[in-house]
């Protein structure tokens, strides 16, 4: 299994810190509004890396969090005139809707930064204590002047970093490309701290939820490639000065979508919300059209990908429904653990789903035509279909026949056969009807 890792810029052989284990964390969203379907790109993705490690054996633990204490949502609680807990609690709900209409409810791990204070207190203690944060004022920075290898993420040095920052001089700050891991807030919701009232800041918030969860380091974290500066660079820079490491051995990003090759924006009014998004595409149209991309790369949706992802939805549906009349009226049981060396060869290399989706076109070439010459390996072109689906979040729902779908089936082909298609299409009807045919 090789992965790009985005740390050190190189495909790398998947080595868990623990035998068989998986240890996996994905930034999750920060709850104060809906999200867009940009927001979902990581969780569709990490759906199918999860699948796959499991498929592959691993015991996987996957934790993705909510961003729940956030300037964000205090802004929210007073445009809205409702509370800070109101606000995330709504957001919260509407996105775990969002995760189930989207077939990508399978997270072990919900952390919430609320649920979190003591623990972000001790680690921000620590941090002073080791000298790599100081107070100012009731706010506590980070001091990158510390740091040896601040920038490793996403390859730019303290210098460039630096020149950059200069426009956003804070007088509190040391160095202007210190952050925050504590704020003093003067309105909306405020926790004590031992430096007075204030709110986390959201860099701190991760490390601490991973360190709580999982230990000083796992094995992957995930999220969008926008996330790599400033959020996951900080979240390094917290991790090596507390505990020498990295906080994950494997980084992997996943790149942004763009809409008729244009950058989402409110403003261009192309700004898609996951939930509706859902009510164009159905979430099995939506994850071909997002596996034909490799996860690296930019994603452009545009009609044309909806249709030919439609296309290829509908070519896999129709061969699993006709090869499941075979395996009810043979009286045959799918094999869901088996395994596909071609599928595995293009997954181990850094999750190539759009080989994997042309696979699956072939394997559908050759169940139907399996299905056409009464072949013998109908039950194990469809098996394989069904567990590599699975493992795209795919969902195709095929019937389990009762006794009396078996006899409509068995009365439909009599009709057929001699010719009586006023009764035979009385069946047929029937059995469309039931989802059959
Ligand atoms: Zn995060």
């Amino acid at each position: 299994m090789r992965i790009y890792n985005s740390l050190t810029d190189k495909i790398e052989e998947f080595k868990p810190i623990k035998e068989g284990k998986v240890t996996m964390y994905v930034c999750g969203p920060t709850v104060y509004n809906y999200v867009h379907i940009g927001n979902m790109r990581p969780v569709m993705t990490f759906d199918m890396v999860y699948n796959y490690f499991k498929y592959l054996g691993y015991d996987v633990t996957y934790a993705s969090n909510f961003t729940d204490v956030n300037p964000k949502i205090i802004a929210a609680a007073k445009e809205l005139k409702i509370t800070e807990r109101e606000v995330a609690n709504k957001f919260i709900k509407a996105y775990l809707e969002d995760l189930n209409n989207y077939n990508c409810s399978k997270i072990d791990e919900r952390p919430r930064v609320i649920n979190h204070m003591d623990d972000i207190f001790n680690f921000i203690t620590k941090l002073i204590e080791k000298g790599y944060a100081y107070e100012n004022d009731g706010d506590v920075y980070f001091r990158i002047s510390k740091t040896l290898d601040y920038g490793i993420l996403s390859n730019q040095n303290k210098d460039e970093l630096n020149s950059g920052a200069r426009v956003d001089i804070d007088v509190k700050k040391e160095d202007p490309l210190d952050f925050a891991l504590w704020r003093k807030t003067e309105e909306g919701e405020q926790f004590d701290s031992p430096w007075g009232k204030g709110i986390p800041g959201w860099h701190t918030e991760c490390v601490v939820m991973i360190n709580s969860l999982f230990g000083e380091k796992i094995d992957i974290h995930g999220g969008g490639v926008d996330l790599k500066f400033p959020h996951h660079e900080n979240e390094i820079a917290q991790s090596m000065a507390l505990n020498n490491n990295h906080l994950a051995n494997y980084w992997m990003h996943n790149g942004h979508i763009n809409v008729d090759g244009e950058k989402m924006s409110k403003s261009l009014g192309n700004f898609i919300l996951a939930k509706d998004f859902i009510k164009l595409h159905k979430p099995n149209i939506i994850k071909i059209a997002l596996f034909k991309t490799h996860y690296r790369l930019p994603l452009n949706f545009t009609d044309e990908l909806f249709s030919e992802a439609s296309t290829i939805d509908e070519k896999i549906y129709n061969a699993l429904k006709q090869a499941n009349v075979k395996v009810n009226m043979d009286n045959l049981e799918y094999n869901y653990d088996i395994k596909d060396k071609t599928f595995e060869e293009y997954m181990d290399d850094d999750f190539n789903t759009p080989n994997v989706i042309s696979y699956l076109l072939e394997l559908v070439k050759s169940l139907n035509n399996e299905i056409r010459n009464k072949g013998e390996n109908v039950l194990e072109y469809a098996s394989k279909i069904l567990v590599i689906t699975k493992i795209l979040g795919l969902k195709y729902e095929l019937v389990k026949f009762s006794d009396e779908d078996k006899d409509d089936y068995q009365k439909w082909l009599e009709y057929r056969n001699n010719k009586d298609f006023g009764n035979a299409d009385i069946y047929r009807e029937k059995l469309i009807q039931k989802n059959i045919l």
